[in-house]
């Protein structure tokens, strides 16, 4: 197999955007498209190791669900493990979570604090941050269970959403693929 890598440009070219899904205005930025590409999983997750490792994280969050696909290989990239952070409900052990806003209603996510020693370097990773809001509710949760959460890696970042921006005001390096214009 060719180990010439796929450019950022390239990776943002086989991301598929669905219009008016999953309600009118919102542009869906589809990373299906990009995952089944013979490359576009690999050389995503490869660019977004080598950011990881910069950090120097030991162990790597990602967020359900599509957290888990580039969390995950991230973690094995670097061999180091994985924790997820799941919706309410899914972890059969005594959880810790946080509740916090959506645009409409309220969501929550759950982790196994087992998972993380004290002070155990973790960088967390999504496909994709909008507003924050998940990325930060993660945050703080991993922080209340004694991690030292200083790095975010995303696929994409949608900047008009200001997400990264708040990320970096709660004290974090926030790093993404791509970006795309608008909501
Ligand atoms: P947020 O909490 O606003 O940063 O939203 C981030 C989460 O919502 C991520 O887990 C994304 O998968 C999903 N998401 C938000 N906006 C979009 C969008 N325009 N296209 C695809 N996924 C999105």
């Amino acid at each position: 197999m060719s180990t010439k890598r796929l450019s950022t440009d390239a990776l943002k070219a086989l991301v598929r955007t669905v219009p008016d899904f999953p309600q009118p205005g919102i542009q869906f930025r589809d990373i299906t498209t990009l995952i089944s590409h013979p490359r576009g999983l690999a050389d995503s997750v490869h660019h977004l190791a080598r950011q990881a490792e910069e950090g120097g994280a030991t162990l790597i969050a990602g967020m359900e669900a599509r957290g888990f696909i580039f969390g995950a290989a991230v973690a094995i990239s670097m061999g180091v493990g994985f924790l997820p952070v799941r919706k309410p409900g899914k972890l059969p052990v005594a959880t810790i979570g946080i509740d916090y806003d959506l645009e409409y209603g309220t969501d929550r996510l759950e982790i196994d604090p087992e998972a993380i020693r004290p002070g155990q370097k973790v960088a967390i990773v999504d496909d994709l941050i909008a507003t924050g809001g998940t990325a930060l509710a993660t945050t703080e949760l991993l922080r209340k269970a004694g991690a030292d959460v200083e790095q975010a890696l995303f696929v994409i970042d949608l900047p008009d959403l200001g997400g990264a921006d708040r990320l970096r005001e709660a004290g974090l390096s926030v790093d993404a693929l791509m970006a795309f214009e608008g909501g």
